[in-house]
């Protein structure tokens, strides 16, 4: 596996989850910071990655779970207009809470070189959670800047930032010091 570059992986920054059927205020509070990290990333040749829900209405088992969200080609799966994919990055559609279960996200790291990922999203605690799991499986390495992820509950976001970083290895950072390193 795996060259040594970065990417930076957006995971369900969609209306429905921010602002829409299953939106929340904490998920919110990650737009701004994610946000700052794409512009960095991106003006530093680093690669930007979108991990969409993109759910089939009556087939797709999340939905018995969390209800109707993120359904394919609704305003609901689109990334929320502040963090919209620009020219250059990469859109990935999911089924799964995983980025790579089923969809085509490990071949395009191989292809495009990179060995470690850099996870924001939501929710910490499932979707990027699930993401890192796989992630890790695959030979890579996670970094995630904290206040680029949230989860429903305090609770669950740190369970889940203690979970990357004690099963999955991930490096937990902020977005800072991510883009400090990107400049070095
Ligand atoms: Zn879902």
């Amino acid at each position: 596996m795996a060259g040594d570059k970065k990417a930076v992986i957006v995971v369900d920054m969609l209306n429905d989850f921010i602002t829409g059927a299953l939106g929340f205020d904490r998920g919110r509070e990650a737009v701004e910071p994610i946000g700052k990290l794409l512009t960095a990333a991106r003006s530093h040749g680093i690669d930007v990655i979108y991990t969409n829900d993109a759910h089939l209405p009556g087939i797709d088992k999340e939905l018995e779970l969390w209800g109707d969200h993120a359904l394919a080609g609704t305003e609901g799966a689109q990334v929320i207009p502040e963090l919209a994919p620009q020219e250059g990055d990469y859109v990935i559609p999911k089924r799964r809470y995983s980025g790579f279960f089923q969809t085509g996200l490990h071949l395009l790291l191989e292809e495009l070189g990179v060995g470690t990922i850099i996870l924001t999203g939501v929710h910490t605690h499932m979707c990027v959670r699930h993401t890192a799991s796989d992630a890790f499986n695959w030979g890579y390495r996670i970094e995630v800047p904290r206040e680029a992820t949230n989860a429903f509950t305090e609770e669950n976001y740190l369970a889940g930032l203690k979970e990357l970083k004690d099963v999955y290895g991930a490096v937990i950072t902020s977005v800072d010091e991510i883009i400090a390193g990107l400049a070095l």
